[in-house]
């Protein structure tokens, strides 16, 4: 991925020299919103187990301490996820205004170990997340690693971006009201529709991060040979089935929360060729067995 020298967001956090954060206080009477959209094939309910009191404001950082100065290499990523960040704002700020609306960017904070949220405190375990209370897109750098050497996906730099992308595509559809259509189904339908309706939000977050890429590559030119497989490597890495199959030696279709590897990689793929938000509404209308 071409993106050295490139302009920098200023919407971007670097948390990893500070004290991991710490439970906030006075959280009582504040509900939890669990819409953790994790990246990996949590669902909402598993992340209620990794996430503590909530009562996180965004604001709550353990302190805020620097306890330590960035090594090199995360100074290097920090640029990275800087220039990568305002690609998905300039992408989408154009795209918002060709609609006559407004984009309203997002934030991103690079964290190690834990972090203190709008959504409450999250271990790097859940994996990269979108938390729509504060609008804020947390990654712990390190998941790349493990998606690497345990998952089987990518760390390439794309790969990376399209991690980020598809993060971002959550806060497009935190802004364009698809998630809330699918928290309304969360909390009065069947699970089995919950479940659903979570893989559509998910694989329209993928479509959405291919949108991403078809005018960022227009504008920025930033995709070289071997990204686009990079990150379908990952996208394959990361669907249920994949997952589920790993860590259990089997799988249940109807638990899926994320699509499959095949369906994540289909959708990506379609909004990367078409660049088509037009056809949003009615890709995310689909029989589920269409999709
Ligand atoms: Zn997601």
């Amino acid at each position: 991925m071409r993106w050295e020298g490139g302009k920098k967001s200023e919407n971007l956090e670097d948390r990893r020299n500070m004290a991991p954060a710490t439970v906030a206080a006075g959280g009582i009477g504040v509900v939890l919103i669990m819409l953790v959209a994790a990246f990996m094939g949590i669902d909402p309910k598993q992340a209620q187990k990794f996430i503590g009191n909530a009562g996180g404001n965004g604001q709550n950082r353990g302190g805020g301490q620097v306890q330590r100065e960035l090594t090199a290499e995360e100074v290097k990523s920090g640029e990275f996820f800087r220039t990568v960040l305002n690609y998905t704002e300039e992408v989408w700020d154009e795209q918002f205004r060709k609609a006559g609306e407004k984009y309203l960017k997002p934030k991103m904070v690079l964290f190690s170990e834990q972090v203190s949220t709008g959504c409450g405190n999250a271990p790097s375990a859940v994996g990269p997340f979108y938390c729509p209370a504060d609008k804020t897109v947390y990654l712990d750098p390190t998941f790349f690693e493990e998606l690497k050497l345990k998952m089987g996906g990518s760390d390439a730099e794309f790969s990376q971006a399209y991690v980020v992308a598809h993060e971002i595509g959550h806060h497009v559809q935190n802004l364009l009201g698809y998630s809330s259509i699918v928290d309304e189904v969360r909390q009065t339908k069947s699970k089995t529709e919950a479940n659903h309706a979570s893989v559509r939000l998910e694989l329209q977050a993928d479509y959405l991060a291919g949108v991403w890429a078809h005018y960022g590559q227009q504008k920025f030119k930033f995709v070289e040979s071997g990204d686009i497989a990079a990150a379908m490597k990952s996208a394959n890495a990361i669907g249920d089935d994949r997952l589920q199959k790993n860590s259990r030696g089997f799988t249940s279709p109807e638990s899926y929360t994320h699509g499959t590897s095949e369906q994540r990689i289909k959708w990506f793929r379609l909004g990367l060729q078409t660049g088509d938000l037009g056809a949003l509404k009615e890709l995310f209308s689909l029989p589920y067995n269409e999709l």
